[in-house]
């Protein structure tokens, strides 16, 4: 076998290797995007209650000086009905205290029913805001764990890639490139051992003048059927071939 031969499947090995770390890298990101949804999902209730205290605080104000408002006037009036001296004075006096009687009285009612509602909604804040810590808190363990996995992979993944690009100094560029762009592109290996007389990825019959080529001359060809890079092995390498069936 070419020495050239020899390190680009030594390279392929490692890019197998490399996928893996990638994918576990990748799995990590679906972990990480639930733990957030989670988080922002109690935070918005925090906020989202926060938003209702103080719209509701806001009505409770305004009220309050409508009320304080109200019931200086009705002081007014009632100050107006003790000097009425006559009865057309006092009977008008005495009909402009009732209503603001009245008025007052509902409008302390509708005040006493935001206090109550702010109460609840202050309760039910300090709720959103215990089950936020407690999620926090919940989702430090994971997170850490999380982040050292990260750690540890991207690590190997920096070894893999120094130790696979040492390799990869011994292949050809042209052939590297072809490589590396079938590799890419199917996700998985791109240099196959002929198996028999066929692909060893696709199967297809190799054409008599190729085979030759392969066989004799010790050159690597390109599949015609689905493009892959193909060499003749005396041994063919059986545990690759199996390594990509699963992969
Ligand atoms: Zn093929």
């Amino acid at each position: 076998m070419q020495p050239e031969l020899v390190a680009l499947l030594a390279v392929q090995e490692d890019d197998g290797a490399i996928r893996l770390i990638e994918r576990d890298l990748a799995a990590l990101a679906p972990r990480i995007a639930s733990l957030d949804k989670a988080r922002q999902r109690v935070h918005d209730e925090v906020e989202r209650s926060r938003v209702a205290i103080e719209r509701e605080t806001e009505r409770y104000r305004t009220l309050s000086q409508r009320i304080t408002d109200h019931r200086e006037k009705h002081e007014k009036n009632l100050a107006t009905l003790d000097q009425a001296r006559k009865l057309r004075e006092a009977t008008a006096a005495m009909a402009q205290v009732e209503m603001a009687r009245r008025v007052l009285a509902e409008e302390e009612s509708e005040l006493a029913g935001m206090a109550r509602r702010l109460g609840e909604m202050t309760s039910a804040q300090e709720a959103h805001r215990s089950a936020a810590a407690a999620l926090e808190a919940e989702q430090a363990t994971a997170r850490a764990e999380i982040a050292s996995e990260q750690e540890r992979l991207q690590a190997s993944l920096k070894a893999a890639l120094t130790v696979r690009n040492q390799k990869a100094a011994g292949v050809n560029p042209g052939l590297l490139s072809r490589y590396d762009r079938l590799a890419i592109r199917r996700k998985s290996n791109a240099l196959f051992a002929i198996r028999g007389l066929t692909c060893g990825a696709c199967d297809t019959a190799i054409p008599l003048q190729r085979r030759n080529a392969l066989m004799v001359a010790g050159l690597i060809d390109v599949c015609e059927a689905c493009g892959v890079l193909l060499f003749a092995s005396v041994e063919p390498p059986a545990a690759e071939a199996s390594a990509e069936a699963s992969a």
